[in-house]
């Protein structure tokens, strides 16, 4: 087993000796983390991009440091490809609305799936609905998997994006997202890779990856709110309209017209998200000094013990991938006979935090013939203790309400 034991105490909020497994909702911040963004606010703090003065030039300095940062992590060609959002949803809003607008019409179709979070689904309804193109959906298997024969039979050559997650926030299934850009850039799609829960699981290159558009957020990998990435190939880009006017965004503006700044500060209006961040570079600091090959290792031994354990627990029934082929660190479980959110009250009597819901993913739990469900996930401070007392906090469940 991969032990990353000796990070637990860069972790204070754990101390209380919780079993945390909702970080695929958002995850804790290490120290480092806390403290780069308190010793930059008491150093090096001003807003960027407009002062001729030193603090402002430092604080701009940092920004633009962190940018490099997200670049280099997930292999973008250029820093001028990292466009910082407030988040994966704003991330994607900017697509949908910013590059759907402009480019699909009545003939188009969206092509989206049954998996998705409603970040990648409720913004592309929404742009259907003003550009009259339609919106179709990929099944899932009854293994929980994208359903690849059915993509194919959908791929015409009216779809003009294809917009599909990195990794299910419900299944923990991964999707082959190069097999699926090069089958979409075959019929001339863009692609659009919800990686809100890949990129901070796994070893992400957006160069291997293949996708048009890549979004995550920062507070799911160890960075603080209020900050996410959209990285966009620079064509795909430049085919995209600001999603939103203001500040910091403009070349020039007159009364009645203005025109846009270089690519990503057009993409960046208003004050940025500055000692975010700076949050967010010390994350990706902290992520790599462990590395992802082995953060993703650690995700996948968990997760097999959690799958081995949960399935003799009377009663439980695994929504997701069986094996770890292409599966993340995501456990969604159904208990018979207990709703989700019972099933995560007792749990958190016993100190697990799991999440309990539908995870905003409505038409999922409709595929799945269920109101919802209870996800235990898992990042670098879990160990097999946390799913020792999962496991025997759901046996607890099971017998106050007679499951056999
Ligand atoms: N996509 C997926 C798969 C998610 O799990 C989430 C968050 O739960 C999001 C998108 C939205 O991320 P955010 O709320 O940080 O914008």
């Amino acid at each position: 087993m991969t032990d990353l034991s000796y990070l637990k105490d860069d972790f204070p909020v754990l101390d209380d000796g919780v079993h945390f497994l909702d970080s695929g909702a958002s995850s804790q911040k290490p120290i480092p983390v806390l403290e780069a963004m308190d010793n930059f606010a008491r150093t090096s703090y001003a807003n960027v991009h407009r002062g001729a003065y030193k603090l402002s030039v430092a604080s701009t300095d940092a920004y633009e440091a962190a940018r490099r940062r997200v670049a280099e992590f997930i292999g973008s060609s250029t820093d001028d490809e990292v466009v910082f959002t407030r988040g994966a949803t704003t991330a994607l809003n900017t697509v949908a609305f910013g590059w759907g607008l402009e480019n699909l019409g009545e003939d188009d179709i969206i092509l989206s799936t049954e998996m998705e979070h409603h970040a990648n689904l409720v913004p592309w309804q929404m742009v259907a609905k003003r550009t009259g193109a339609t919106l179709d959906h990929i099944p899932v298997t009854e293994d929980h998997r994208l359903d690849m024969d059915a993509y194919a039979e959908k791929l015409v050559p009216r779809v003009k994006v294809v917009a599909v997650t990195g990794m299910s926030n419900v299944l923990g299934t991964m999707p082959d997202i190069p097999t699926i850009a090069e089958m979409a850039h075959a019929v001339g799609a863009r692609v659009v890779v919800d990686a809100a829960q890949l990129v901070p699981h796994a070893p992400v290159d957006v160069q291997e990856l293949g996708a048009d558009f890549v979004a995550f957020s920062s507070h799911k990998m160890l960075g603080p709110t209020g900050i996410g990435v959209l990285w966009g190939r620079m064509d795909a880009l430049e085919e995209t309209e600001p999603f939103e006017g203001g500040g910091e965004m403009i070349s020039e503006v007159s009364l009645h017209d203005a025109t846009w700044a270089p690519i990503p500060h057009r993409f960046e209006a208003g004050t940025p998200p500055i000692i975010e961040a700076v949050g967010l570079h010390a994350a990706i600091d902290y992520l790599d000094s462990i590395g992802m090959e082995k953060i993703f290792q650690h995700d996948q031994e968990l997760t097999a013990i959690a799958l081995e354990r949960l399935g003799d627990v009377p009663g439980v029934t695994i929504q997701g991938p069986n094996d770890l082929d292409r599966r993340g660190g995501v456990v969604s479980m159904t208990m018979d006979g207990i709703h989700a959110h019972d099933l995560a009250t007792i749990l958190d009597e016993q100190n697990v935090a799991v999440r309990a819901g539908h995870h905003c993913a409505k038409p999922l739990m409709k595929c799945l013939g269920v109101a919802a469900t209870a996800r235990a996930s898992f990042y670098v401070y879990n160990e097999e203790a946390d799913i020792d007392a999962l496991v025997a906090g759901l046996r607890r469940a099971g017998e106050l309400f007679g499951v056999n």
